[in-house]
């Protein structure tokens, strides 16, 4: 996975929850998009990564970190790098989650399935 500038990286991270991710054997290249890749491509690539996230005990945590973290790259939680995207410009700078579950409490569990299941 790409890394995150450190000062963006939550201090109470933690990657446990890593362990016990659906895309732990996957290929990562699902989830992270080439250079250039664009239109159905891409969409068949996210599509098929979020079908995993869709089975996987984890994707709340996933999604947390992701949200607190502002991960620019990839699909994590369900959620594709426009999804979050979006999600990031609706989030004040107030919002800049420091405790676990504050990226959930931030965006709401029922807007990350909803958006998990597109
Ligand atoms: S939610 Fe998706 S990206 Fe996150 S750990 Fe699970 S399968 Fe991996």
């Amino acid at each position: 996975m790409p890394q995150q500038p450190l000062a963006q990286v939550p201090m109470d991270a933690t990657w446990d929850w890593q362990e016990h991710g659906a895309c732990r054997d996957a290929d990562t290249a699902l989830f992270f998009h080439p250079q250039n890749e664009r239109g159905s491509s891409r969409l068949r690539r996210d599509r098929a990564a979020k079908s995993v996230c869709g089975r996987c005990e984890v994707r709340l945590e996933c999604a947390d970190y992701a949200i607190r973290a502002r991960e620019p790259y990839g699909v994590w939680g369900g959620l594709t790098e426009e999804e979050r995207e979006n999600l990031y410009v609706r989030l004040s700078s107030h919002d800049s989650a420091r405790d676990r579950g504050d990226g959930i409490r931030a965006i709401g569990v029922e807007t990350l399935n909803r958006l998990a299941a597109q």
